[in-house]
């Protein structure tokens, strides 16, 4: 289901550094002539770009840039950026950079570019290929239905379906970025940047720093974002999504002696449980040493003014909350130590922005599309982000069209990126139904794909994440690609009616 492009113009590129403190600056009148007499772009004559060999995309100008946050979309650009031939810095605010939680899913559109990364084997050696995901029922853990993934999936996206802990994706990506040469500092938050959104900010130390381009990848949180919604006139606010999740990893040895349960840890098979208000997912991790689960149930109402951000809960509450579940998901939280360390995330959102860039300040991952993880995309789509920025950035001839990167940055990514946003949405009311009419129906029609999925049809599954045209979507869109085959048609100025033919680029 391709989408097709939406409009955005460049913005203002002015360089006086100055605390964020006004809104509009006002765009010089020889700025306006040059956004509309612009020529199109330079041609790229001949040329053929291989986006399977990441160095050959030599940018015309190595630029400068600095990178807000060391998540996995922070992390993630830098490498793209850096291995194509970009001086790229990153400012972290935590000392340490780790990974708190459990599992992620890695899906075909993320591993294709981490393969493109280079770190797609050292993912598939820390991580676990699962065969399969089962749709249950939360009160009697009867099968519904299920959906095949790996090899199947593997094979038709040319790209692999994993599982990892987050601590190993985060060392992996860490490893690599350093060993690219991309430098970053720790310890070091970020909260000014100049008011006119040149590429400019300020560190705790009171220096500024100055770079061609900044790319905010500073979670949920971002404070950029909240700037650059400023900017636009609206207020960016969290929206609450109602949910929490716990998130736990139950080692292998607290299983020992329990057969049923160890066939799980065994096994590779994910398990999705769908009951009243809530889901949990489960997978095993790490040479099937752990065992992963994910429990999403209300929020509590003195969670209701907290971010997406971690809070110690109890297995006593834990157990509560799961109190009328099946006999499987009981004797599985019996194994969660009764002094360990329980984390409870408060799962909140934002309203959609008006755009993702301002001036020479661009938004990736969490910042602009925070997402529930209900089809398990936030750290997909973040790793998408950089495949975009890396390809769009190595495109341009100089540094003065690094607006016309961004542009298409924004156009192949936010409306796949919302879209997926609101598919996750989506399924978290599926996911929640109350037993009754609904939730008989939306069973009926997961058992009636599962049948059909074995035949080759593909028939409407209402749990998204399992449902085989929306994963045709998530998983099967090539998006660097996408940058290169519509360079052209997104980068041709407005004055110019036909592409500009001298652009003869192919992905490969
Ligand atoms: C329960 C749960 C399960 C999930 N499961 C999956 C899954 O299976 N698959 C999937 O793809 N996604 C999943 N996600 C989503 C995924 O975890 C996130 O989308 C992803 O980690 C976001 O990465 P990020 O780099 O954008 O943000 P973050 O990981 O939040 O990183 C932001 C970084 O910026 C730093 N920072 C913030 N402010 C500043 C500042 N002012 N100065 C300097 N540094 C700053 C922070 O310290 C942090 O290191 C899940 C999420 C949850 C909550």
């Amino acid at each position: 289901m391709p989408l097709r492009p939406t409009t955005t113009h460049p913005k203002s590129n002015k360089s006086n550094t100055t605390p964020v403190t006004s809104t509009n600056t006002p765009l010089s009148n020889s700025h306006l002539q040059s956004q509309h007499l612009a020529p199109p772009v330079p041609s790229i004559a001949q040329s053929s770009i291989n986006i399977s060999n990441i160095s050959s995309l030599t940018p015309s100008t190595p630029l400068k840039i600095i990178i807000i946050g060391a998540g996995v979309a922070g992390l993630s650009a830098a490498i793209g950026l850096s291995l194509t031939g970009h001086n790229v810095t990153i400012f972290e605010a935590v000392s340490t950079i780790k990974e708190v939680g459990a599992g992620i899913q890695i899906a075909p559109n993320a591993s294709r570019i981490l393969e493109r990364f280079g770190v797609l084997e050292d993912v598939v050696r820390d991580g676990i290929s699962l065969e399969k995901n089962s749709l249950r029922r939360w009160e009697d853990d009867g099968e519904i239905g299920w959906v095949g993934l790996m090899p199947g999936v593997g094979k038709k996206y040319n790209a692999p379906l994993l599982v990892i802990h987050r601590a190993d994706l985060q060392r992996i990506l860490l490893n690599r970025a350093q060993s690219v040469g991309v430098k970053i500092h720790t310890s070091s938050p970020i909260s000014t940047i100049s008011s006119d959104f040149s590429p400019s900010i300020r560190l705790s130390s009171g220096e500024w720093i100055h770079a061609d381009l900044i790319i905010a990848a500073d979670g949920i949180k971002s404070f950029v974002r909240q700037e650059i919604a400023r900017k636009n006139g609206v207020k960016d606010e969290t929206v609450s999504t109602g949910d929490a999740a716990y998130r736990v990893v139950i080692d292998e040895e607290r299983m020992r002696g329990d057969p049923k349960i160890r066939e799980l840890l065994r096994g590779k098979t994910g398990v999705r449980w769908m009951g009243p208000g809530g889901h949990i997912m489960a997978y095993p991790l790490r040479s099937h040493k752990l065992y992963n689960m994910v429990l999403i149930h209300p929020i509590r109402p003195h969670q209701i003014d907290t971010e997406s951000w971690t809070s110690p809960g109890t297995k006593a509450e834990m157990l509560k909350t799961y109190f009328g579940w099946n006999s499987t998901v009981k004797q599985l939280l019996s194994y969660v130590p009764d002094d360990g360390e329980i984390m409870e995330w408060t799962l909140n959102s934002h309203a959609p922005l008006k755009s993702w860039h301002e001036g020479r300040f661009v938004l990736i991952g969490d910042a602009c599309h925070p997402m529930l993880p209900y089809v398990a995309q936030g750290a997909a789509n973040a790793i998408e982000d950089a495949g975009v920025l890396t390809v769009a950035l190595s495109l341009i001839q100089s540094a003065d069209k690094i607006e016309d990167a961004l542009k298409v940055y924004e156009t192949i990514r936010k409306e796949r990126g919302e879209a997926i946003q609101a598919s996750a949405r989506d399924t978290q009311r599926i996911l929640h139904l109350k037993d009754g009419k609904e939730q008989e129906e939306r069973d009926r029609r997961i058992r009636e794909s599962t049948i059909a999925a074995r035949g080759g049809e593909k028939k409407g599954n209402p749990d998204l994440w399992a449902d085989l045209r929306w994963q045709e979507f998530m998983w099967g869109v090539d998006v660097m690609k996408d940058v290169v085959e519509r360079w052209s048609e997104l980068t041709t100025g407005p004055s110019s009616s036909s592409p500009s033919p001298s652009i003869r680029i192919q992905a490969t």
